[in-house]
């Protein structure tokens, strides 16, 4: 019953306008079945693989959010599948997608990711790339960008905070654009430590893996991304 205090305890903290998603990558069935009876509806996870297997144990009220880099080859397995991609990243994803979605005669709803820390180790797309992105966005016919996502670099309170803030005023900047096919309704930002200051800041998505489900275990060599 750890996992049903775990979100009551979240949601408490959270006014409405704030969506907590579980991030649920290398969890079972049977814990997500938990996370299910206590409300959540909204599932986070960063492999296709095993989005696909666990979207097909479930039925269509939950809505899966693919927060992980998404490889290209990859596209074509989620359509239909995702409710929301956190991680559009570059011009050759869009394409597939775009083309992916469109024979499928799907809409894709998506956040571009932006790598707001600038660190190699990490996806998303570097800040002087984001108009190019934005430009072929409003070529799609197939794909709707709803908002921003990022993975900040691990820090202390006040570098995290002026992470937050930089997404902020990036995604409040877009806000205010009329482009075609792009529109800010979520800023997606916040882990299990730091989804209190990233709501402080602004976001209104946050991804909580192990501060509901508890400390993940990695076997068979699945790295953390
Ligand atoms: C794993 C993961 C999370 C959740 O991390 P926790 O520290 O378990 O809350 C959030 N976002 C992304 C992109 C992740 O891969």
């Amino acid at each position: 019953m750890l996992i049903e205090e775990n979100i009551h305890e979240i949601q408490q903290g959270l006014s409405d306008n704030v969506k907590l998603i579980a991030v649920s990558k290398t969890r079972s069935v049977e814990e997500i079945n938990e996370a299910y009876k206590a409300g959540v509806r909204d599932f986070g996870e960063n492999k296709v693989q095993e989005l696909v297997a666990k979207y097909d144990a479930f039925g269509n009220d939950v809505r899966w959010h693919l927060i992980g880099h998404l490889q290209r080859n990859k596209v074509k397995y989620i359509v239909g599948k995702v409710w929301l991609i956190h991680s559009l990243d570059s011009i050759e994803l869009l394409k597939e997608v775009e083309k992916q979605y469109s024979k499928n005669n799907a809409i894709a709803n998506v956040l571009i990711q932006i790598n707001i820390g600038r660190e190699d180790s990490k996806t998303g797309i570097k800040l002087e790339d984001l108009q190019g992105l934005i430009e072929e966005c409003e070529k799609c016919s197939s794909v709707q960008v709803n908002g921003l996502m990022a993975i900040i670099p691990i820090g202390n309170e006040e570098n995290c905070r002026n992470y937050f803030k930089e997404m902020k005023r990036i995604y409040d900047e877009l806000s205010k654009k009329q482009y075609k096919n792009i529109i800010m309704d979520y800023l997606s930002m916040g882990m299990s430590s730091d989804y209190e200051l990233a709501i402080e800041e602004g976001s209104n998505v946050i991804r909580v893996g192990e501060g509901i489900f508890g400390k993940r275990i990695y076997n068979n060599k699945q790295e953390e991304q």
